[in-house]
């Protein structure tokens, strides 16, 4: 096994240098299982951040899933095959009645492309409404929808098609208060006003329920809905990202929309999907899936082949048969709950927020003016890694830690985080 200096050697010449590592002392993994990650010394941790491995590291039924189809066959989608229309069937129960048409994709930037093709050939449209600080993707089309990328550093802005509106953050947006869901509200309203006065109509309208790197954002309650209302109402398409946040992971539904109570014409998915596997869909209408069938094939190598698809299928099944959407949201309130008594101990704890086992914690310096506490979170994230707890940080001031681990995270595991969160929130020294 090469040692930690020699792997940073050839990372530095063989790896692109824009690759990031996380930690000042990066660990060298080499074994998962479960919620657990060891290091090559056999140090155990314990994964508080990794929402692809959704069912647990190495869980013993995908692996299985996987080489029993591998044995068998693995072609492109050009032949009869059951493990595709089974699959697709399947996730489409999962979704509201009318989404029942599925793309599979290898990655969920390829889904949100694609989500963006449909959208852009339904409402023969560019214009594109989008949160600020909201990421979908690495493709060249999705950095120009991302305003985490485009407007931060290296980015060039946004084009001229593209409408961003304000992040709709309750704790440290603009519009906060009795007047936040209505202030965002209006933003929308804007900037389908901006399109129209182009004698312009909007494609579509790209949300997140949840913003992950956006800094695991509860968008104010009554906000989608409306939002969704207006854009439908002027012609464009709703998109639900759901590459982070889908499969049970919001605890009290499978998919985060369902959250807000609204209906998207078009759901993106990832990450999850596939427990590791480069696994992705979008799911759309019959109507707009039609449109797009106007001559030009929608081919893609790789996408929904028959191991992708026994691999997501044995996703399927073992959220069902381990009651993983369950646990997410017992446990998620377990955490939520405790994590709010510590915010009452530390002042550095700006805002708890989350639902099931999507949390965030914003650190701040001062509770008045809000100010970032970058340096802490930084500090604490590397002790907690010490400590043998891994965590991550996202959110435009990144001052956000991100608690997102894989659903088979216990009680157990929830206070073990929050007991050493304290003691390290109690001890910290910069
Ligand atoms: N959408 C969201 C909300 C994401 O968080 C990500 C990845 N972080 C993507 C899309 C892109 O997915 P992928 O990295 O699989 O291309």
């Amino acid at each position: 096994m090469l040692n930690p200096k020699e792997i940073q050697d050839l990372r530095d010449k063989h790896l692109g240098p824009s690759l990031s590592l996380s930690y000042k002392q990066p660990i060298h993994i080499v074994r998962g299982a479960g919620q657990y990650l060891f290091d090559a010394d056999g140090t155990k941790y314990l994964d508080c951040v990794n929402n692809i491995q959704h069912v647990g590291h190495s869980h013993p039924r995908i692996t299985s899933a996987a080489r029993k189809q591998y044995q068998n066959l693995n072609t492109n989608t050009r032949y009869l095959d059951d493990t595709i229309v089974r699959y697709a069937q399947n996730i489409t129960n999962t979704l509201p009645a009318g989404l029942d048409v599925c793309f599979f994709t290898n990655s969920g930037s390829e889904s949100n492309d694609l989500a963006l093709r449909l959208a852009r050939n339904f409402t023969k449209s560019k214009q594109t409404i989008v949160l600020d600080s909201a990421y979908h993707g690495h493709l060249s089309s999705l950095i120009e929808i991302s305003p985490y990328k485009h407007a931060g550093p290296g980015g060039t802005g946004a084009p001229d098609f593209v409408h961003t509106i304000p992040v709709p953050d309750p704790y440290r947006g603009k519009h906060r208060g009795s007047e936040c869901t209505e202030g965002y509200v209006q933003e929308v309203q804007r900037a389908i006003d901006s399109i129209q006065s182009k004698n312009l109509r909007p494609s579509a309208l790209i949300v997140e329920a949840i913003m992950g790197c956006g800094g695991q954002i509860l968008l104010p309650p009554g906000f989608l809905n409306s939002a969704f209302e207006l854009v439908q109402r002027a012609g464009g398409v709703c998109i639900a990202d759901e590459v982070q946040i889908g499969f049970g992971r919001v605890g009290s539904h499978f998919w985060g929309f369902e959250t807000h109570g609204v209906i998207p014409d078009i759901v993106t998915m990832g990450k999850p999907m596939g427990n590791g596997h480069p696994l992705s869909a979008v799911v759309t209408t019959r109507v707009i899936a039609h449109a797009f069938d106007n001559g030009m094939e929608y081919f893609n190598s790789f996408g929904g082949n028959p191991v992708s698809c026994a691999i997501g299928q044995a996703v399927l099944d073992i959220i069902r048969d381990e009651d993983l959407q369950s646990n997410a949201l017992d446990v998620g309130l377990h955490l939520l709950i405790q994590l709010n008594a510590l915010k009452s101990k530390h002042d550095l704890i700006g805002d708890v927020r989350g639902v099931g086992l999507f949390i965030g914690i914003e650190l701040v310096k001062d509770r008045n003016t809000l100010e970032p506490a970058n340096e802490e979170v930084d500090y604490i994230i590397n002790k907690m890694k010490d400590k043998g707890i891994l965590l991550s940080k996202d959110g435009p001031n990144h001052n956000v830690i991100k608690i997102k681990p894989p659903l088979v995270f216990t009680k157990e595991n929830a206070d073990f985080l929050v007991k050493q969160l304290d003691d390290t929130l109690a001890s910290h020294k910069l």
